[in-house]
């Protein structure tokens, strides 16, 4: 009996110390911490499953996709030439809770700016474009969002600005929430429903991989995508900012831009 309560006591302790953590990682004032320290590390929140943006690769051992590349730089811009990039993975629902609880430092994660988020976080500027889009195996006949009846069935992920909005763009429509954009995709390809939605250039990343799928009809909504610092950062905000401003201006935008989307699509946000 003894034992079992010092095993509860030391779960409780524990979790004491885990939250006492998390709550301090909150609070801290990551500008500071990232200059107090010789050789800072920054945390970010990524995809892990998104082919183009942030996607494991099994065989090197590591993330790679435009989002990794950018946090990689702005990492070095904001703490120098020892700063180290630790990713952590998110998913479009967990990515706030994650980064309120001080998990990580920020999230650069296929993550829509809006309204409602702004409430519960602070963004960077825009630093990629992208919009909703529908992707249907080749031989369907949806054509777009106003194909959508009450007979199709729209798979989605959970948190994602695409579940929502679906919903608005095809109210008569089911849709299927899954958990990530694998299992989505997964659930396409096994029949549980008609059509996948997110953003284009999410879909355009599975279809490269993935033959036998295009896009139907345009896309249906703007998603401007931000990096997502928790609210009370302003400092380090101002230098996630700072540093994409320079990256545009001498180039490195650019060229990390066409390495994932080729050379002959220009970003709008890079004039
Ligand atoms: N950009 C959209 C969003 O922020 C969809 C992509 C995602 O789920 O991350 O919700």
């Amino acid at each position: 009996m003894k034992k079992l309560w010092r095993i509860v006591a030391l779960v409780a302790f524990a979790f004491l110390a885990t939250a006492c953590t998390s709550s301090a990682a909150s609070q801290q004032d990551i500008a500071e911490r990232i200059d107090s320290e010789a050789y800072p590390v920054i945390t970010w929140g990524v995809k892990v499953d998104t082919n183009l943006f942030g996607k494991y690769n099994i065989a090197e051992n590591r993330i790679e996709g435009f989002d990794i590349d950018m946090a990689k730089e702005i990492t070095n811009r904001v703490g120098g030439e020892n700063a180290e990039a630790e990713f952590v993975e998110v998913t479009s629902k967990t990515r706030i809770p994650l980064l309120k609880n001080g998990n990580v430092d920020a999230l650069i994660a296929t993550m829509t700016i809006t309204e409602d988020r702004l409430k519960q976080v602070d963004f960077s500027q825009v630093y990629f474009d992208a919009g909703q889009a529908l992707m249907v195996p080749e031989d369907s006949d949806i054509e777009g969002v106003e194909s959508l009846t009450s007979e199709h069935t729209v798979l989605a992920v959970k948190g994602s600005t695409s579940a929502q909005r679906i919903k608005e763009a095809a109210p008569d429509a089911n849709v299927l929430e899954l958990e990530n954009y694998a299992e989505a995709f997964t659930a396409l390809k096994s029949g549980q429903g008609d059509t996948m939605t997110t953003d284009n250039a999410i879909l355009l990343g599975i279809m490269e991989q993935n033959p036998g799928y295009k896009i139907a009809g345009s896309t249906f909504t703007n998603e401007p995508y931000g990096i997502a610092i928790n609210k009370g950062q302003d400092a380090f905000l101002n230098e996630v900012n700072q540093a994409i401003d320079d990256m545009v201006a001498d180039g490195t935008y650019q060229e990390i831009y066409a390495k994932w989307f080729g050379d002959d699509t220009e970003s709008s946000i890079a004039e």
